[in-house]
């Protein structure tokens, strides 16, 4: 049993929390938070043992009403590794209390990359962790662009792509971020950090990125045009996408056309907090024009990096290979998001584990 602390209990840290309690081969063994809010006491009644982020502030819990097992020490003295999922910065000022407590370390995208050993996806660098004694997982955003790029540069070579980002102003919890009402290039000049974000990850894969902000909080949109070194075929690349586990092709005739039906239909089918962990490419967008492909994809930026966490704590500790690791991560979290509309009704099945 791997144990595991989850340092940081917000937007990614509750949902890593949950990811881990889901692995058999994994133990929570607590989380912490900074302060007694109703995030504490969602995490004490979901069970999970909870620790004062901050050493001092263990009474401030206590006389709140909610016991603490202890501080984030003693978390740190119980635990294999802890995954930080503090607001971006504070990750990197906690990483000398991990080493001191000589604890591995998973950080988050709003990190540096330098912060760690290795950039982390599953998809496109799971062998690049062997040896690390950190990982960052990378941002929602370079997560997305990650899944997808590595199976078009492994099918066909990478010769360029040109990705726009329309990004989500905030998270739905996130009542002080903006814009209100606009669409802002953000950053206004050319290119993003998204694109060399992608190369910790896919070094080889010539990517240029553009993003702007816009008053919503669903999901990011990617308006992607990659130009391939060989000519693709748009149904090639349907069947090359769909048959990636952590790609959902959003079938013609479904009716989701945006954001807010795809967290809808999660929803009703069952998904926690209806967060939506795979890419989500809309099948019919996907076009061919000579060796350019383009199409348009929604990632969910609270959900798609948490099975990324999960394998990312195999592959820091474990020798479990790639394979293996996604398929136990898919089928704990049921992940494989099919609709009866895919492949003419004859939806996939979800991922066995190989165990
Ligand atoms: P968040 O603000 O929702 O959650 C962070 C939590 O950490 C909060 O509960 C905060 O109170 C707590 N915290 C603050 N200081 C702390 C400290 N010193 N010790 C322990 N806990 C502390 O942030 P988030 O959206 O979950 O982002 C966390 C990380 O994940 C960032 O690096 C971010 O860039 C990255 N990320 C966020 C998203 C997203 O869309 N929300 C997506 C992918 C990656």
């Amino acid at each position: 049993m791997i144990r595991v602390g989850v340092n940081g209990y917000g937007t990614i840290g509750k949902r890593v929390a949950d990811a881990v309690a889901a692995q058999s081969d994994m133990e929570l063994v607590g989380v912490t938070k900074t302060s007694p809010n109703y995030g504490a006491e969602a995490a004490i009644r979901r069970g999970y043992d909870l620790y004062a982020a901050i050493d001092d502030r263990v009474n401030e819990f206590e006389s709140a009403g909610l016991g603490v097992t202890g501080s984030l020490a003693d978390l740190l003295e119980v635990v294999d590794v802890v995954v930080d999922c503090c607001p971006s910065g504070i990750g990197e000022r906690n990483r000398p209390i991990y080493e001191a407590h000589d604890v591995p370390a998973i950080y988050q995208g709003g990190e540096d990359a330098e912060v760690a050993d290795a950039s982390f996806n599953a998809r496109g660098s799971y062998e690049a962790a062997r040896g690390a004694d950190s990982l960052r997982v990378v941002s929602c955003n370079t997560t997305g662009l990650s899944r997808i790029l590595a199976p078009l540069d492994e099918t066909y070579g990478v010769e360029k792509a040109r990705v726009t980002l329309v990004r989500r102003g905030g998270d739905p919890s996130e009542t002080d971020r903006g814009p209100i009402n606009d669409v802002v290039p953000d950053p206004a000049t050319v290119p993003s950090h998204h694109g060399p974000d992608v190369n910790t990850i896919l070094p080889d894969v010539d990517v240029d990125t553009a993003a702007l902000k816009a008053p919503v909080t669903a999901m990011h949109t990617h308006s992607v045009n990659v130009t391939l070194e060989a000519e693709p075929n748009a149904a090639a690349v349907r069947d090359l996408l769909g048959d990636e586990s952590r790609v959902f092709l959003i079938p013609e005739g479904v009716g989701i056309d945006g954001a807010g039906a795809l967290k809808d239909y999660a929803g009703d089918i069952g998904r926690p907090r209806g967060d939506v962990w795979e890419n989500c490419v809309w099948e019919e967008s996907i076009s061919v024009e000579g060796r350019d492909l383009y199409l348009f994809q929604n990632v969910h930026q609270e959900a798609d990096v948490v099975p990324e966490n999960v394998d990312a704590i195999r592959a820091l500790l474990t020798d479990t290979p790639r394979a293996e690791s996604v398929a136990r991560t898919n089928e704990s979290l049921e992940m494989g998001l099919d609709s009866l509309f895919s492949d003419g009704g004859d939806a996939r099945s979800p991922l066995t584990a190989d165990d």
